[in-house]
């Protein structure tokens, strides 16, 4: 069988450290669908059974803030992961057309991710790589809702590439202190969702260092800095969310339940659960 049999091809939206993912369209329903293809050669044949009990988890949920999982196709060389195709781009080349972002509009986006995580994390599901690359913006509207792609799949690395560190390419600056001793838990997603709205915020990551090797110390040691020019305009809700989130225990950091619970929510976004 060949994935051409159910879906049309109709371009390339990018490669993955994996292989590619394209946007198909489902030749059934006439739908849209973005096919995220993993080559069996690079993943060891097969996926390694907690990634695929995982992925069957997420197909599971059905909710308009998760990322949809359709179906996950099988052929003799390849294996595709069906998903809801995100028509409106990355988190941050929306931001870099707005350069002030308000409170009430990173509230919006935030408040999307932390939903969706506190659906996934009641589910077990832990995404593990949350960075700006992996957020993307359902369609072009305005209010268009931000959703995370890539659940799961950063541990197809650990038997692609025989260890979970090496698996962990491209930035750290979104990764969790507790990662580098190899924890890594649903507080670990908490904290990449922080740094992410320190980003949106204040412009910058909180602990870049000029090295990776620098950086990871600074994660790890560095106290949180909430002082100096940005910081004087953003409001005290804010700070303090930022403060709880980027706390280096695991255990002391808040739940996505809890967050959701903010009163930096209430102070800009009308959202209910
Ligand atoms: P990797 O695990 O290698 O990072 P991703 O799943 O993040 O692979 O996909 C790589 C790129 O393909 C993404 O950064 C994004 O630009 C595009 N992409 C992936 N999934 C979707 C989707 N559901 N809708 C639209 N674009 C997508
Ligand atoms: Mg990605
Ligand atoms: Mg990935």
């Amino acid at each position: 069988t060949s994935i051409r049999d159910s879906f049309i091809l109709i371009k390339s939206l990018g490669s993955g450290s994996f292989g590619n993912v394209f946007l198909v369209k489902d030749k059934r329903t006439g739908l849209e669908r973005a096919a995220k293809e993993l080559t069996k050669s690079n993943i060891n044949e097969r996926i390694a059974p907690e990634v695929y009990n995982e992925l069957m988890v997420m197909k599971g949920l059905d909710h308009p803030g998760v990322l949809r999982l359709y179906e996950i196709l099988e052929t003799s060389t390849r294996v595709y992961i069906i998903t809801e195709y995100l028509s409106g781009g990355q988190l941050f080349e929306r931001l870099s057309r707005s350069p002030k972002v308000s409170e009430k509009l990173a509230a919006k986006y935030i408040f999307d991710l932390i939903l969706a995580l506190s659906l996934c994390h009641k589910n077990g599901l832990i995404h593990r790589d949350i960075k700006p690359e992996n957020l993307l913006f359902e369609n072009d509207a305005p209010d268009a809702h931000l959703k995370m792609i890539d659940f799961c799949l950063s541990r197809l690395g650990i038997i692609n590439e025989g260890s979970d560190q090496k698996a962990q390419v491209g930035s750290v600056n979104y990764m969790a202190p507790e990662r580098f001793s190899g924890e890594c838990t649903e507080k670990s997603d908490i904290w990449s969702v922080g740094v992410i709205l320190h980003v949106v915020l204040l412009g910058k990551v909180p602990f870049q260092g000029k090295t990776d090797a620098e950086t990871i110390r600074r994660i790890i040691e560095r106290p949180l800095v909430t002082t100096g020019k940005s910081w004087d305009t953003t409001s005290e809700e804010a700070r303090s969310l930022i403060e709880s989130m980027l706390n280096k225990n695991p255990s002391y950091r808040p739940s996505a339940q809890e967050i959701l619970m903010h009163p930096w929510f209430y102070l800009y976004t009308k959202n209910t659960i």
